[in-house]
């Protein structure tokens, strides 16, 4: 049978944006999205502010009844004790936090986040019932060695060791090149990589499991290129980074028409 998966945008925002300007934004997207489609439910929007920032969004999201998801950019890998600076999954569930972005290029670059890493991290945000949002893409370097899809194929076999068949879970293909480089992969290949990170989750987790899955693209996604990638089957949304913090872009994103 067809599965029909809802749309997923979501919005990284990565260090950017301190709590009043968290409210600011969110508050003016609200209103730059009345009468829009995730109103009726069709496109699900998350936006994944910096941790100082989830208390105000919350409430925020709270107070004015605003359908967006509230996800955070990263979790430790432990529920709690001594381990300074880390935040648990527990605590971002007690947020009202649901989607919780796991092995961003940035994390995997600049934090030496390896494979066992990303995997454990996988693991807490399911023992906490949020849904790990699992980024996967290649350097240029992978690129010009192994093709588009090895890197990312690797990647999420090894994330998602593990993971029940019935869990929920988001994948984000972001090639590493495309991110904040205003070079965005083609549709073709966005299409291509995400059929085989689907393969993969068939493999893996089954074939049911595979038809419901999100899988997203991400990497200089913008308004004016949205709609492409969406007219491919097998990419379910966009991980938005700069065009995520720009009202006007973003909310124009959300308002794709394939
Ligand atoms: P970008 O970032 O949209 O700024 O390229 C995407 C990401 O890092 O998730």
């Amino acid at each position: 049978g067809v599965t029909k998966r809802t749309p997923l945008i979501a919005g990284n925002w990565k260090m950017n944006l301190d709590h009043l300007q968290a409210v600011a934004l969110v508050q003016k997207l609200h209103w730059a999205l009345k009468d829009a489609k995730h109103e009726d439910g069709s496109v699900e929007v998350a936006v994944f502010p910096p941790f100082t920032d989830l208390r105000s969004v919350q409430t925020l999201l709270d107070a004015d009844k605003i359908a967006f998801t509230l996800g955070a950019q990263d979790l430790s890998t432990h529920d709690e004790g001594a381990y300074t600076g880390e935040i648990s999954g527990a605590f971002l569930k007690k947020l009202a936090v649901s989607q919780v972005i796991i092995g961003h290029s940035e994390r995997r670059e600049y934090h030496a986040e390896t494979d066992e890493v990303v995997a454990a991290k996988v693991q807490a945000a399911l023992r906490h019932e949020l849904v790990p949002v699992i980024c996967v893409g290649e350097t240029s370097e992978d690129l010009e060695k192994h093709g588009a899809s090895a890197v990312p194929v690797a990647q999420l076999e090894k994330a998602i060791a593990g993971v029940p068949a019935d869990a929920e879970i988001v994948v984000a293909y972001e090639p590493v090149w495309a991110i904040g480089s205003g070079q965005a992969a083609t549709p073709q290949q966005a299409q291509e990589v995400c059929a085989k990170l689907r393969e993969v989750l068939a493999d893996r987790l089954g074939a049911d499991t595979a038809a419901r899955t999100r899988v997203l693209y991400g990497g200089s996604v913008k308004a004016a290129n949205i709609a492409s990638f969406m007219r491919e089957p097998d990419v379910d949304g966009a991980l938005v980074g700069g065009a995520s913090i720009k009202v006007d872009e973003f909310a124009s994103i959300i308002r794709f028409e394939k």
